[in-house]
């Protein structure tokens, strides 16, 4: 059985106050034991989120970080300091920072490389555009995506990975990807991975989906075979909406 795991990313929403409300009131909330949740604040409260969630088995992932050890590069964050403030995990390659922060797959290689050196556990996303959509390259963009960004890692280091399918024209649009294609997406992805590594690896590496994914769409999607979970962006803001996402692997 894998893991089942749904994550919030918040992007670039909630300070400070408004990050304390959600989580004291997210915190009362009943879960099911049998379901990961993992929060993504902004960097400036990680360390609340993290503090306020340690007893409530809800992990806290940063959305992003610098593939260097440190040095002069101004307003980034290194893996030292996540880990700091309690941080072990983090998003790589979601593609609202490939579009409006120019990272290649071969930026995300090396920070995958450092995030992995530092033991943290990684989100690593992937996903296309429309037009790749519309033009049937959708899978080799992926493998792309998947061989140049995250290939060189040890079949001992995917442990440590999450594989999150994005696909471009589903986030954030309300344009969902439908469960058929979600789930032939993943199956690529997973078969991708095994022939690789192998059907091990293959069959241990949790692989979320995201893209509008809401609770009226939930559960279908996550009752598809390859679908473990879900990477949520807009309804991950709202407790309420959250939790019918989290209860929708019942
Ligand atoms: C995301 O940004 O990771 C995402 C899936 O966003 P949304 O759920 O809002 O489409």
């Amino acid at each position: 059985m894998r893991r089942k795991i749904v994550a919030g990313n918040w992007k670039m929403n909630y300070d400070l106050s408004e990050t304390e409300s959600f989580l004291s009131s997210f915190k009362e909330q009943v879960r099911p034991e049998d379901v990961e949740v993992m929060i993504a604040p902004a960097f400036t409260n990680l360390n609340h989120a993290f503090k306020s969630l340690r007893d409530h088995d809800v992990k806290v992932v940063a959305q992003n970080m610098h593939q260097c050890e440190s040095g002069a590069y101004t307003g980034e964050i290194s893996a030292k300091m996540l880990l700091s403030v309690g941080v072990k995990s983090v998003i790589l390659g979601h593609s609202e920072r490939r579009e409006y922060f120019n990272e290649t797959n071969k930026t995300l290689a090396e920070k995958v490389e450092t995030a992995l050196k530092h033991e943290m556990a990684i989100i690593f996303c992937v996903g296309e555009e429309e037009d790749k959509r519309d033009n049937g390259t959708y899978f080799d963009f992926v493998k792309k995506q998947l061989s140049e960004g995250l290939f060189h890692i040890s079949k001992e280091d995917w442990k440590s990975v999450i594989v999150a399918y994005e696909p471009i024209w589903a986030i954030g649009t309300g344009k969902t990807a439908s469960p058929e294609q979600v789930q032939e997406m993943h199956e690529f992805i997973r078969n991708t991975i095994q022939n690789d590594f192998s059907e091990g690896v293959a069959e241990g590496v949790p692989i979320l989906y995201g893209g509008s994914v809401k609770p009226d769409n939930a559960k279908e999607i996550f009752s598809k075979e390859d679908v473990d979970g879900g990477l949520i962006g807009g309804a991950s803001l709202e407790v309420e909406s959250f939790m019918k996402i989290i209860n929708a692997f019942k």
